[in-house]
């Protein structure tokens, strides 16, 4: 056990991991040599990357809250990441206090922090399982405890769905996840996208992740969109990137953030 309470194989030092990327972009402490020296790697690559991940997490934020304005009391947060507060279920709880919030990850080290950081009471709950086996992710007990499927849920895949390759067909995971969800239950996504940047920048980002523990699948506009089938997408703002949507103050007119290289929308399922 190290200190903060890690067996030494849940610690892989060896690859970069995305989750650890992602918290070394959102300036966390989360993450060891081989995550920052590719997650500069990127950031020389793609400069706007880090603001791309902050201007992620605050749509996570802002769409949580929309959903639980909307009475959703229970979330599926599925790439739930290193914790980064305020976390989903601390957002949420913010609106509705009873919120039942089940956070899903596929990386022991997030496992392992959720643990010590998110699961601390009742109303929320860690399962370790893949979005690539969407049929397991339902079945988890972490789910059945905490989610009525008679009742709207928040299933959100926030920056996750680019890490799922064509191969394992992304459309179908959402699908069967969705499958379940009864009308009123929401949808909140957001997916990394080559659309504002030149394909060569994006190629030699791909080929970082590419040695990483998940590789990048970045989609066009057309593609995002398709995952909302069978969702009425709350419009305005429809799928934006990710400043533009329901911003909580005026938008500055800066145009790094029109390139930023992600779209982002909540639908609500018919
Ligand atoms: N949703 C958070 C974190 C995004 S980082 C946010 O937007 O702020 C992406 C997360 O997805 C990482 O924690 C990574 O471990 C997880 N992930 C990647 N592929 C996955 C898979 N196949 N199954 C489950 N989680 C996965």
């Amino acid at each position: 056990m190290s200190e903060a309470g890690f067996t030494a194989d849940q610690i892989d030092t060896s690859r970069p991991h995305p989750a650890r990327m992602y918290d070394y972009y959102l300036g966390g402490q989360d993450n060891y040599e081989v995550d920052r020296a590719a997650a500069e790697r990127v950031i020389q690559l793609l400069p706007d990357i880090k603001l791309a991940a902050r201007e992620n997490r605050s749509f996570l934020h802002r769409a949580t809250k929309a959903v639980a304005r909307r009475g959703i009391r229970q979330i599926i947060d599925i790439g739930t990441g290193i914790p980064t507060s305020p976390n989903t279920h601390e957002v949420a709880r913010s609106i509705t206090p009873d919120v039942r919030v089940a956070y899903v990850d596929n990386d022991p080290i997030v496992s392992a922090y959720a643990g010590a950081k998110l699961v601390n009471d009742g109303n929320a709950a860690f399962a370790l399982a893949d979005l690539r086996d969407p049929k397991a992710v339902l079945e988890n007990p972490a789910i059945s405890r905490l989610i009525d499927f008679e009742q709207p849920v928040a299933l959100l895949l926030v920056a996750i769905l680019h890490f799922i390759e064509d191969a394992a067909d992304p459309g179908g995971i959402v699908r069967a996840l969705t499958e379940p969800l009864p009308p009123g239950s929401c949808l909140v996504l957001s997916h990394g996208t080559l659309d504002f940047h030149d394909e060569k920048q994006i190629a030699a980002v791909r080929e970082v992740y590419s040695r990483a523990t998940a590789s990048l699948t970045l989609r066009p506009r057309a593609e995002v969109a398709a995952y909302f089938d069978g969702f009425d997408v709350l419009d305005p703002p429809g799928l934006v990137q990710p400043p533009f949507w329901q911003p909580e103050s005026p938008v500055p007119d800066d145009p790094e953030l029109h390139g930023l290289g992600f779209y982002c929308g909540v639908g609500v399922k018919r």
